[in-house]
């Protein structure tokens, strides 16, 4: 089979030359004899594996330098436990909006931990748009705020920031990291699973502003606290060494491209490609309010349940693959991250209205 345009939510598509540079590497990395896989995450060689992802990270990002880049373990699911354990330590009390099922693990997990304000939902609609905010209901005092910086079930994004004066913003950006320019001085924390824009599984990325680190009580376990891992630079035990080294190409075929500001005007010009089709036609409707939506995740559903099952089967034998919506809100979902060419959504597009002309 040739390879397929995959719109899979995460592990997602990885550029194919990040994939041709590892397959070249593979049994022997730059001379070293050996595949990255294989190497001592002590040695010199690895040291320069993940030195350079950093830095190219850094570079990619504008990281400030009072900013700690940390590879981690446990997915962004265990950032959901290590932030509170980690900051919920000055009041004990932290500010939470519910924008779906991962805000709602992340306020559930924080909930062991301390006082759980949660100031917004969308819940009341399946979670189809961002909930204003109300600056006079935010915790003074909170330790810190967090949002999910886009939901990638439900297709929708911040599109602002909210002003939260001294009280520290925490993003779970694993579904938009390196899609968009941001500002990162904006941010406490900002964490992501790799499995989406950056890499393969295995290795969750966390920018910490330096005095975050180190407010953690002696309870907490010490693979949980990010002290551990700052002093250690991601080294307190053996890091996910090859999801590491793949995370550095793909940063590397970023900055190649022309590094963010490049790749987020690619990704506007594809979000619309397949947004302006939704919004011309009455055979598909996107499910989710104009001015949220996301540029990464694109829910939508056809004219019934039935005609969307034939639409994901017919989209398959066209090597249109992993477009069925997430079971909460059902119909499709086209996942365009960074990797996913432009191409992949033009085939997408011609495919839906080849369905929709055979169908109406
Ligand atoms: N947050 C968001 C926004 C996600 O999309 C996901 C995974 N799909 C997670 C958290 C959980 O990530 P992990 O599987 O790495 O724990």
């Amino acid at each position: 089979m040739e390879r397929v345009y995959n719109f899979s939510a995460g592990p997602s598509t990885l550029p194919e030359a990040v994939l041709e540079k590892a397959s070249e590497q593979m049994l022997n990395y730059e001379g070293s004899g050996m595949s990255v896989m294989e190497m001592s995450h002590r040695s010199p060689v690895y040291k320069s594996i993940i030195d350079e992802a950093e830095a190219s990270l850094r570079q990619l990002m504008s990281i400030p330098d009072n900013y700690k880049v940390l590879f981690l373990q446990g997915g962004a699911s265990t950032q959901f436990a290590m932030i509170p354990l980690n900051l919920m330590t000055g009041s004990g009390k932290a500010d939470y909006i519910n924008t779906g099922a991962w805000s709602k693990k992340a306020i559930a997990e924080a909930k062991k931990t301390g006082e759980v304000n949660v100031l917004a939902s969308s819940e009341d609609t399946t979670f189809t748009y961002i909930p204003k905010l109300r600056q006079s209901t935010f915790t003074k005092d909170a330790d810190y705020f967090f949002i999910t910086s886009n939901n990638t079930i439900y297709g929708t994004k911040f599109k602002e920031l909210p002003d939260t004066g001294d009280v520290p913003i925490v993003a779970d950006m694993s579904s938009n990291i390196l899609s968009e320019e941001i500002n990162v001085a904006d941010y406490g924390v900002i964490f992501a699973g790799a499995q989406k824009n950056m890499g393969p599984a295995g290795v969750t990325l966390v920018i910490i502003r330096e005095d975050l680190v180190g407010r953690a009580g002696d309870n907490v376990p010490t693979m949980l606290n990010y002290e551990t891992h700052t002093k250690a630079a991601s080294m307190f035990n053996t890091p996910p060494t090859y999801s590491i080294y793949v995370c550095g190409l793909v940063f590397k075929w970023l900055l190649e491209r022309g590094g963010i500001k490049a790749m987020e005007a690619t990704n506007r010009a594809k979000a619309a490609l397949l947004y302006d089709y939704l919004d011309g036609s009455d055979f598909y409707r996107g499910t989710v309010v104009k001015e949220d939506r996301s540029l990464m995740n694109i829910p939508f559903v056809s004219l019934s349940e039935e005609l969307d099952a034939a639409f994901i089967k017919g989209a398959g034998a066209k090597g249109l693959v992993s477009l069925k919506g997430h079971r909460s809100v059902g119909g499709m979902r086209a996942s365009i991250y960074n990797a996913m060419p432009t191409a992949g959504v033009e085939a997408l597009v011609a495919y839906m209205k080849e369905f929709e002309a055979e169908n109406r």
